[in-house]
């Protein structure tokens, strides 16, 4: 069985004094049981340092997106390079928000995996529908395209981590139902075995969305749900230390 990986993704919150939660998460890990890998993904301005922190301890942190090149004329984006050179472990790529924010395709999410590839670190490729496809009865299509499209060519022996977000219930207090997390999970987990005989129980499948200490224990134990991404909950240490307790 795949080892379940609890990540928080802090989205576009968090200055310096913040940091704090990463000592506060880190130290709390020493007091459960390690029954599951657990990873930050601060903002840009916060991995190095979040990264010190960590530094020794069973928390280990990321990045929550990555630019496809290794260097260039690219004002304002980050290499995986540069990400992996100041400490991160992993890189969330195709998050919803930067799919609708930044209009991100799944070319291009496939080129960022293949990037965090070049650059050692481990890509969280998110895929999820919206609630009008979900509406119309798309979610299994939505889902498998996204999957096929922005997981790259090279992807064949190398260690990556799926998320299901369905973005209607992304920071809205919708979650979705087992019955629903199933269906999309045990279809990722169907495809991946097509794709990579032999090596799709080596992926994690996290589902993210709304994802809070009340509901983890449940959501966790759901077929095919190897983890969570979460996001408002992990903002605070001892919402996302019950989060991880709950695996
Ligand atoms: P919430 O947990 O705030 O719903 O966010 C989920 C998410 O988007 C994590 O990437």
């Amino acid at each position: 069985m795949v080892r379940p990986l609890i990540a928080g993704n802090w989205k576009m919150n968090g200055l310096s004094g913040d940091s704090d939660t990463i000592s506060q998460i880190a130290r709390g890990l020493e007091g459960l049981d390690n029954v599951a890998d657990c990873l930050i993904c601060p903002p840009a301005t916060l991995i190095s340092k979040a990264a010190d922190t960590a530094s020794g301890t069973r928390l280990t942190v990321g990045a929550q997106d990555c630019h496809a090149n290794v260097s260039g004329a690219h004002t304002g984006d980050v290499s995986a390079e540069m990400i992996a050179d100041i400490g991160a472990s992993h890189v969330i790529v195709g998050h919803s928000e930067r799919r609708a924010d930044h209009g991100e395709s799944n070319e291009v999410i496939a080129a960022k995996a293949e990037a965090a590839f070049r650059a050692g670190l481990v890509p969280i490729i998110c895929i999820g529908e919206t609630l009008d496809e979900r509406e119309a009865g798309q979610t299994i299509e939505v889902v498998s395209s996204q999957l096929a499209g922005s997981i790259p060519a090279g992807a064949f022996g190398k260690a990556f981590v799926v998320a299901y977000e369905p973005v209607w219930a992304i920071g809205t207090g919708k979650v979705a139902s087992v019955d629903q997390v199933e269906e999309v999970h045990d279809k990722i987990r169907e495809i991946l075995g097509e794709r990579f005989p032999g090596q799709a129980d080596e992926t994690p499948i996290l589902y993210g969305g709304s994802m809070k200490p009340g509901n983890a224990a449940e959501l966790l134990a759901a077929s095919n749900v190897d983890g969570g991404l979460i996001g408002g909950a992990s903002l605070k240490a001892d919402d996302f230390l019950a989060i991880y307790g709950a695996c």
